[in-house]
């Protein structure tokens, strides 16, 4: 298991329920996006109808099911949850549709990884509240439109630019998450060290929010091998000392890079020179999914200067260099 960002199995997934903030008022940072969206959902419980679709992007583990869960709380109604990889086939979808009550939150994760046909079949339920369902085959079937009550479509996407124009116009508002800033990430730690009930102290919460890649999954996630450390090596106690020992075994270096961003780094200047290289040609070199390294490492190399976008592919900066201990060539820049 990746420790900084990756897959989440089922072990994992409940320790990330247990930490979920479940009101607005309680989801710490994203003041921006929190204030619109409360304005669209307070408007919508006062005419006693439906708020627009939401479509929520930004890297993982920045909210985005998490506020999801929260639009369905604050409206009081129910979630469905789905994503764009589980949707195999358009009928898949038109069957979850269906079964849809009124004012009902459907949340699509992924919603960028849906087939063609279904997001088809998705704008048009999204904006009509139809769904054609096709009886018979070849030159005998028919589509008999099945009205469909109201409901909330919330997709979250890590790259709002790739949902095609149509789709993302279906959506009357868009939050962009962005990372969060240290302060933010320690009122994460110190919140989730409280329903945890391990004691935390300020400088601990402070070295673990630093290494967190501005990722409040991140964070949780290090805080429960922060505890660990204390528990199996350490005295109890979540403090500096075992912040820093615990993310020493785990591999997660003092600006925040674990290995998945330390090994994209070490290929883009040992293995290419610098760059400019693809993204293809890197991830193959540091055997990950191209959609893997742009999704989950590249977003915050290159909002911490360690990685350039160029047209020519992806250059490594100064910082890169520096910060793995090698000399860069004449012409890095940053
Ligand atoms: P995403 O859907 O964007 O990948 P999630 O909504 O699953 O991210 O969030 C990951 C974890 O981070 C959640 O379990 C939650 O505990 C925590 N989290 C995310 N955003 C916040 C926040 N603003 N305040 C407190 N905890 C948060």
């Amino acid at each position: 298991e990746r420790l900084v960002s990756g897959g989440s199995d089922a072990v994992e997934r409940a320790a990330e329920a247990a930490l979920r903030p479940r009101r607005l008022d309680e989801f710490v940072g994203q003041q921006v996006v929190r204030n619109q969206l409360s304005l669209v959902l307070d408007a919508a419980l006062a005419r006693g109808t439906s708020p627009d679709h939401v479509l929520l992007s930004g890297p993982p583990g920045l909210g985005k099911t998490t506020l999801a869960m929260i639009i369905a709380a604050e409206l009081g109604t129910s979630l469905r949850v789905t994503s764009g990889p589980a949707i195999a086939h358009a009928g898949d979808l038109a069957a979850v549709l269906s079964s849809l009550e009124e004012g009902e939150v459907l949340f699509i994760d992924e919603i960028h990884r849906l087939a063609r046909p279904a997001e088809e079949l998705l704008y048009v339920a999204m904006e009509d509240f139809r769904v054609d369902v096709v009886v018979g085959k070849g030159a005998g079937a028919s589509a008999i439109p099945l009205s469909l009550p109201p409901f909330v479509a919330v997709g979250a996407t890590t790259r709002a630019g790739l949902l095609p124009a149509p789709l993302r116009d279906r959506f009357g508002f868009t939050g962009h998450l962005d990372f969060y800033s240290n302060d933010e990430l320690e009122k994460v730690l110190l919140r989730s060290s409280g329903l945890l009930d391990v004691p935390l102290t300020a400088e601990a919460a402070a070295e673990i929010a630093s290494r967190s890649r501005g990722t409040p999954r991140i964070a949780n996630r290090l805080l429960r091998r922060v505890r660990d450390w204390a528990q199996v090596r350490g005295d109890g106690r979540l403090d500096l000392a075992a912040a820093r020992a615990a993310l020493e075994v785990y591999e997660v270096d003092p600006v925040g890079l674990d290995r998945l961003d330390r090994s994209v780094l070490t290929a883009l200047c040992t293995r290419f020179g610098g760059g400019p290289v693809g993204l293809t040609t890197l991830a193959v070199a540091v055997g990950e999914e191209p959609e893997t390294v742009e999704t989950v490492a590249e977003p915050f190399l290159v909002r911490e200067g360690y990685m350039g976008r160029t047209p020519r592919g992806r250059v490594a900066t100064r910082a890169a260099w520096e910060h793995l201990g090698l000399t860069p060539p004449d012409g890095a820049s940053g």
